[in-house]
């Protein structure tokens, strides 16, 4: 046996007690699959649409039908899902160089964005081609207590503000995120404030957490990536844009070139996959917070602090837990490593990832490189040691990643 009669004893506590709170992440999964299952049968797809293109690609059937598919879903006018876009920073920053001008302000609405996101804007981490190169003013509003300052809003957004940046996962810090009830008031006082300002969402880790998602609840326009919650653990890699038909056409120009926008784009022999991962989406969002409460229950009966709290309703799929030290947050990593798929042999070690202000250690055995909606754990090298962990295929293989996370830690003896 792996693990011992204590972290054991423990697992069979929380699955009992947590029960009702699975029960209800289930729930949602039910509900969001009803939706995806009615979107597909109004878009009618079928199996013409997983064919593959080449080339320039124009008229590609089956991106046009998935990008038709997404809008539908998500409610909104239009979508760009590309496997062009090489990660989720990439389709949030083609939507900031899309529809920003010289002289255009952005205001964060949350603070400090995440961190590949202050290379992208350039004020808090300069980096050559950033936003501010370009000319474009930037200023952010801190949050408080964890809540987006709503009643500040009024005060930080002038005249020249085009633009407000809504981050509705926590990143790597230990604020909650928004609900999307939380992003629906958001919106409703920016608008309230100045009409034209477009809100723009990063919906990273938010995808079928809820029932709704933000271009259903006032956002203008928003952007994630496809290796995490939207594709399911099948798309290979990509990113989706999706909102005002405006603003996705503007988007589109950046990420080819203006006059050619959405028209071209070889889908190669991803179209397949990026439909089925969207089938899966919904089920493979609940396996992942089901690990997360689980986690959160293991560690928080271990004493550690957790955020969330395991009985918290969840507004990503990402669970921080304070570990208090660098030895604890490498074992804790390794033990995650041991119970991968993937690379179960390898130990990770912390590193200087391109983007990062930190050095970060990853646990991440995963089948798509990167994939965080597969099982897998990171934190910065910085006080207090937090770990960010999330994903999970299954939440069998999450329940015995975090037992061997907990066994590691165990084994320090400390
Ligand atoms: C993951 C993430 C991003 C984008 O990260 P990529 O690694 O480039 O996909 C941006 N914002 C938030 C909040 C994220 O969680």
């Amino acid at each position: 046996m792996p693990f011992s009669e204590k972290i054991r004893k423990l697992k069979q506590e929380i699955l009992q007690d947590y029960r009702p709170r699975f029960d209800a992440v289930d729930e949602i999964a039910e509900q969001n699959t009803l939706k995806v299952l009615d979107a597909m049968r109004s878009c009618r797809v079928s199996d013409a649409h997983f064919n593959t293109t080449s080339g320039y690609a124009y008229d590609d059937i089956g991106r046009g039908k998935l990008e038709e598919l997404y809008a539908k879903l998500f409610g909104a006018e239009r979508a760009l899902v590309r496997t062009q876009f090489v990660s989720g920073t990439h389709a949030l920053a083609t939507v900031l160089f899309g529809i920003l001008r010289p002289g255009d302000e952005l205001v964060s609405l949350t603070g400090k964005p995440y961190d590949t996101m202050q290379t992208v804007i350039g004020y808090d981490n300069p980096s050559p081609g950033s936003l501010k190169e370009f000319g474009i003013q930037y200023r952010e509003l801190p949050m408080q207590d964890g809540m987006v300052d709503l009643h500040g809003i009024a005060g930080v957004i002038s005249s020249k503000t085009k633009m407000v940046l809504i981050q509705r996962s926590r990143g790597y810090s230990m604020r909650n995120p928004l609900s999307v009830a939380d992003i629906r008031r958001i919106c409703q006082e920016v608008k309230r404030v100045k009409p034209d300002c477009i809100c723009f969402v990063d919906n990273c880790y938010g995808e079928f957490v809820e029932t709704e998602e933000p271009t259903q609840a006032g956002a203008d326009i928003m952007a994630g990536s496809l290796i995490k919650n939207p594709g399911g653990g099948i798309a290979p890699t990509g990113g989706y844009i999706i909102g005002k038909d405006k603003l996705v056409e503007l988007a589109s120009y950046r990420l080819t070139a203006p006059g050619m926008g959405d028209e071209l784009g070889a889908s190669l022999s991803n179209n397949r996959l990026l439909f089925q991962g969207l089938f899966l989406a919904p089920h493979v969002v609940a396996q992942s917070i089901k690990g997360a409460i689980f986690a959160a229950a293991m560690f928080d009966r271990l004493g550690y602090k957790t955020l969330p709290l395991p009985e918290d309703v969840r507004g990503d799929i990402i669970q921080a837990i304070e570990l208090g030290s660098a030895e604890k947050l490498i074992a804790f990593c390794g033990g995650i490593q041991k119970y991968s798929p993937v690379d179960s042999f390898a130990a990770p070690e912390p590193w200087d990832m391109p983007g990062y202000a930190d050095k970060v250690i990853m646990a991440a055995g995963t089948f798509v490189q990167g994939a965080s909606i597969e099982f897998s754990a990171d934190g910065p090298l910085r006080a207090p040691y937090n770990v960010y962990l999330q994903g999970g295929l299954t939440f069998e293989h999450a329940v015995i990643g975090i037992m061997g996370a907990a066994q590691a830690i165990e084994d320090l003896g400390k």
